[in-house]
């Protein structure tokens, strides 16, 4: 790949080159038949102007002279008195010209139609220096007048050599320019882009060391700029999977000690083999269980593997029957009531769905404090369902509130929770929540408790 000066270049090469080729081709190998081409074209319009003048005017030869003057061109009218004249320079051949000459011109018109555009004639110019025209129209009149126009044709070649030195000049002018051009977008344009560059390698490690320079131009700022921030989320996200390696390891530790020390105990001791101490090792088992599979499902649904199996579900029901297998807890103080509109239908996973109101129900259990009060809600909002989880325990702090939905974000960490969690909970519920395009959020204040909410849109 070819780098950015040498492609700033190149290009530059092209339009200046073909700049002066453009140039030379119209001033140079065109001049001549163009400058030809506008002649023969203003004898042609001033014939018209005089035909037209002899067909519908009178009195007007006087302007004659004058029409000649502007356009640098000779005329003859060959007619009946008074428009039987010649007007122009004195040196035009069409003062001079014989009657079989003028005989040739006039029977050349008649062969081409009644007008005629002869060149070059021997009597045109007796030099043979200057190129000349003689446009010839006959009238479709009774007199059968005749109108010749004459125009000599100056000498370019001098001009064209002339031209042919400057456009030169004017090359090597411009090849001098686009190089120094060239030099001096490099040091704009590259130069920046390289020094990033070699900032940029550096990334993979988290540092960015920001390319300072004053003169730097937009572009070049903002991809500084967005590598500056793409070096701190790096930075951020290497502390995000250090800390989580550290929770999991912590989690996974204490029932995998406990697993142990149990074991242990039993294997020396042959009197410790008791139930309780086999039900711990149960316990603690399922406890690694839960976590492993929180990972794995919330690994799972980041990396868009898991798919949502969608249907139409009674979400009324679904929540009654959710909420009455936590009634057991009432036994444990807690007062789960609920306010559940009847048959409210919307499309969703119901099983990732169930997850998700589980989610709240333990967690209200857990976090709740001295008022064991929990109440669950579904009611219909507009065209939404709205399910509500409410308890009057810790309650979250300002803070605190937009991190619970990270993964291993814990507000307390040495809070003892009633039921198994792992610590993901609210993040499978986000992306469970997303993968529905529900809207949902958390209202709480500190030592008021806390409401858990999510609408989806109703199905009718
Ligand atoms: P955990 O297993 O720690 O409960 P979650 O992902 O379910 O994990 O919740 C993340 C954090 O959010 C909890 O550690 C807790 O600090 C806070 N949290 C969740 N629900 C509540 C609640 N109802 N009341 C107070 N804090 C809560």
């Amino acid at each position: 790949m070819n780098s950015l000066t040498w492609k700033i270049g190149k290009a530059l090469a092209i339009v200046s080159i073909g700049l002066i080729v453009l140039l030379f081709v119209f001033q140079v190998q065109l001049l001549e038949p163009m400058y030809e081409q506008s002649k023969i074209a203003t004898v042609k319009r001033v014939s018209d102007e005089i035909v037209y003048r002899l067909e519908h005017e009178e009195d007007w030869s006087e302007e004659l002279y004058q029409i000649s003057l502007e356009n640098d061109v000779c005329i003859r009218i060959l007619g009946e008195e008074p428009t039987n004249m010649t007007v122009g320079n004195m040196g035009c051949p069409l003062y001079r010209i014989n009657s079989f000459e003028l005989i040739e011109l006039i029977s050349e018109a008649q062969s081409e139609g009644n007008a005629s555009l002869s060149k070059d004639h021997h009597w045109m110019a007796p030099g043979g220096e200057m190129k000349s025209i003689v446009y010839t129209r006959i009238l479709e009149n009774e007199s059968q007048d005749v109108v010749m126009v004459y125009s000599g044709i100056s000498p370019v070649d001098a001009t064209i050599n002339t031209l042919k030195k400057q456009i030169l000049y004017i090359g090597g002018i411009v090849i001098l320019t686009m190089a120094l051009l060239t030099l001096w977008l490099n040091r704009k344009i590259a130069k920046p882009l390289v020094e990033i560059n070699a900032s940029a390698k550096e990334l993979s490690n988290g540092n960015y060391v920001q390319v300072q320079n004053a003169n730097h131009y937009l572009e070049a700022e903002e991809l500084n700029e967005t590598l500056i921030q793409a070096a701190q989320d790096i930075q951020k996200a290497d502390q995000a999977k250090r800390d989580l390696i550290s929770n999991v390891s912590h989690d996974l530790r204490t029932p995998l000690t406990m697993i142990q020390g149990y074991g242990e105990m039993m294997l020396d001791l042959p009197d410790e083999n008791k139930t309780e101490n086999i039900e711990v090792i149960v316990q603690e088992s399922k406890r690694l269980k839960y976590l492993v599979n929180d990972l794995l499902d919330l690994s799972k649904l980041q990396s868009h593997q898991i798919e949502l199996h969608c249907t139409k579900v009674n979400l009324s029901k679904l929540v009654e029957e959710e909420v009455k297998k936590y009634l057991i807890y009432q036994q444990d103080g807690y007062s789960i009531s609920m306010d559940i509109e009847e048959d409210l239908y919307s499309s969703v996973d119901e099983q990732r769905f169930r997850q998700v109101i589980n989610n709240f129900i333990s967690n209200a259990i857990n976090y709740s404090t001295n008022n064991k009060e929990i109440y669950v809600s579904v009611k219909k909002k507009d065209s939404n369902i709205r399910l509500e989880v409410q308890d009057y325990g810790q309650g979250i702090s300002k803070e605190d509130l937009p991190m619970i939905w990270d993964r291993y974000y814990k507000v307390d960490k040495q809070h003892i929770r009633v039921q198994e969690g792992s610590g993901i909970g609210l993040s499978i519920v986000k992306e469970i929540l997303d993968l529905h395009h529900a809207q949902y959020g958390v209202i709480s204040e500190v030592d008021q408790g806390s409401t858990f909410w999510v609408e989806l849109s109703i199905e009718q």
